[in-house]
């Protein structure tokens, strides 16, 4: 078989030949790469890069261009083809349109595809590495993927949303995050830069009325900005302050406390116990090792504020497992006015904003089986985890793109042949 015939499987054309077939080969002789010439087919017509009409040939280029195709057994492959100039009555005199590859780009549309895909599974370094390709071409290849999926995705429909704040780069830089977060289908809708009200009020307006309509759930933080769009943008929806962002609080409370406890232990003199015991504190008292137990009894010993915060959040935990918001608002009402009495401000500060935020945060019970549980926090990982991933990116642009590309679940066009 040869490899003509291979490539009219893969990546057939009408109106070009795939013709002479040649290995290129390095300064020690070594074959590194194929080139492959391409002609057009005889009487066939080119066309017009600006409009895409078809006429016949005006003059060609001097030099053949190359395009750079998917790669074959570790070996680089190339596209040579002399490109065609046309007289179009509308443009003037444009270079022709081919089918391989779009604008000025010398990556064939296949090739960017397969590097796009290979881009989800490693980093974008690795996969410029696998494929012998620059970091750049990985990035654009990413951008071209992005902004057609972002084209060609259905925003119909969407019945819960989850808005989420993250911090990117030191320095309390934020972004914007909003979230599809229904059973079957999770998804990252949206990002922008900042946590401000134009942030996301952006996606409301991009949205347009009839998808804002169909929203019936809204989860989010209790960041004001948030709230404040919320209420303005969908304010049919309900509006749920949800278990993920809560339990942040309420971390960052017990967090407050233990650094305030720690700096007052130490200038009195007393042993650093509270150093490195953060992790202990925050997570839940099943998921400990055995090392941090000890710990943890160790703590206990002193009657200190961390360990109360630490169990008052673990009583909080009983909340979630209510069915009704009655007996949830209840419960939450106790709660608070305990936390009021304890005299540690940075837990009261918590109840203080679950006090004025009770109606959001009871929502919770009535948005049940609507809005799926852990899906904020879910998403905010994987997000976490991207930007992580992502070292290399020093821009807003190429994380927004690397945040579409991962967690965005965009369409891809069908092909004739899937490479990857
Ligand atoms: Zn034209």
């Amino acid at each position: 078989m040869q490899l003509k015939t291979i490539l009219n499987f893969v990546q057939p054309f009408k109106s070009f030949v795939y013709k002479n077939v040649r290995f290129m080969e390095d300064e020690s002789g070594q074959p590194v790469e194929i080139e492959i010439d391409i002609e057009p087919r005889k009487n066939s017509r080119a066309a017009c890069s600006g409009c895409g009409k078809a006429w016949p040939g005006y003059d060609h280029e001097r030099t053949p261009r190359r395009f750079e195709f998917v790669p074959l057994w570790g070996l680089a492959v190339f596209f040579v083809y002399t490109m065609r100039r046309v007289d179009c009555p509308t443009c003037g005199v444009k270079v022709e349109r081919v089918p391989w590859c779009e604008g000025k780009s010398r990556l064939t549309t296949a090739f960017r595809w397969f590097l796009a895909k290979w881009a989800k599974r490693l980093s974008w370094r690795e996969t410029a590495v696998a494929f012998r390709t620059s970091w750049e071409n990985v990035f654009r290849s990413v951008k071209m993927a992005v902004s057609w999926g972002l084209e060609h995705r259905s925003l119909e429909g969407i019945e819960a949303i989850g808005v989420d704040e993250i911090q990117w780069q030191k320095g309390h830089r934020y972004l914007t995050l909003v979230y599809q977060i229904e059973d079957g289908l999770k998804r990252l809708l949206y990002v922008a830069k900042d946590r401000t009200e134009e942030s996301l009020r952006e996606f409301f307006t991009s949205l347009g009325e009839e998808a804002k309509g169909s929203i019936r759930f809204v989860c989010s933080d209790m960041w004001q900005a948030y709230l404040n769009v919320i209420a303005e943008q969908v304010g049919h929806a309900i509006h749920i302050l949800d278990r993920f962002h809560i339990m942040k609080k309420m971390n960052e409370g017990i967090d407050a406390v233990r650094r305030e406890e720690a700096g007052k232990l130490k200038r009195d003199g007393y042993e650093p116990v509270l150093k490195n015991s953060r992790w202990c504190l925050l997570k839940r008292r099943e998921n400990l090792t055995e090392k941090q137990t000890v710990k943890l009894t160790e703590l206990l010993q002193y009657n200190l504020k961390s360990v109360r915060s630490h169990l008052m959040r673990e009583d909080f935990q009983r909340f979630w497992e209510y069915v009704s918001p009655g007996w949830a608002g209840k419960f939450l009402d106790e709660w608070c006015s305990r936390t009021m009495r304890s005299r540690i401000e940075p837990m009261q500060k918590v109840a203080r904003s679950l006090r004025e935020h009770r109606d959001l945060i009871l929502n919770w019970f009535r948005a049940r089986g609507t809005v799926s549980g852990g899906a904020v926090e879910g998403l905010n990982n994987k997000t976490k985890l991207t930007i992580r991933k992502a070292y290399g990116f020093r821009t807003y642009q190429a994380v927004e793109i690397a945040l579409y590309h991962t967690i965005g679940d965009l369409p891809e066009p069908e092909f004739t042949h899937e490479f990857c």
